[in-house]
């Protein structure tokens, strides 16, 4: 195996996109993101070499990066979400929701194994964390998702649905297949 020159940067920027990537097929863990990065790094004519990089040091140095990401939040996102939340409680809500910090993080728990959840609200820390998603109008929908949970209960049923069909005939960014 050649050496490859990867800088620290180069290293962590190229992981979060693949991070994200996977995240958004389904979900990963720093394993399976530490592997697909290697793969990206060789040649496509080397593939067989691939098991051989898994038990390479360098690995486990991948690895560790990996999974320091995966519980990583991303504050400017975190940031743009907020004043989005502030935003659709005054434009939908007519202000009544109470006030929610909005974190924006790579992973926020896998409540719905295998499929990794796009968002998840604690109502009693009055906190809703998202997943970031390549899809930006993914990301919005999930936010007025758990919105609508911040203003009904945490289950999907009639009054959340009827929350959602409210927001619907607003006009705001939602799943319309999600009231179906
Ligand atoms: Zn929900």
């Amino acid at each position: 195996m050649q050496q490859h020159a990867l800088t620290g940067v180069d290293l962590k920027e190229k992981l979060q996109r693949i991070i994200i990537e996977l995240m958004d097929a389904g979900g990963t863990d720093g394993f399976w993101a530490a592997r697909e990065f290697l793969k990206s790094q060789l040649d496509p004519t080397d593939q067989a070499d691939l098991e051989d990089l898994v038990s390479n040091v360098e690995f486990e140095r991948i690895q560790a990066i990996a999974n320091e990401i995966l519980e990583s939040e991303l504050p400017e996102m975190s940031i743009r979400f907020q004043k989005k939340f502030d935003e659709f409680n005054s434009e939908y809500f007519s202000m009544r929701l109470p006030a929610y910090t909005i974190k924006v993080l790579y992973d926020v728990g896998d409540f719905h194994p295998p499929v990794e959840s796009d968002g998840i609200i604690d109502r009693h820390r009055k906190l809703i964390r998202l997943r970031v998603s390549e899809s930006e109008s993914l990301m919005v929908a999930t936010l007025l998702h758990e919105m609508a949970h911040a203003a009904t209960n945490g289950y999907h049923e009639i009054k959340w649905m009827s929350e959602m069909a409210r927001l619907r005939d607003l006009g705001a960014p939602i799943l319309e297949f999600e009231l179906e």
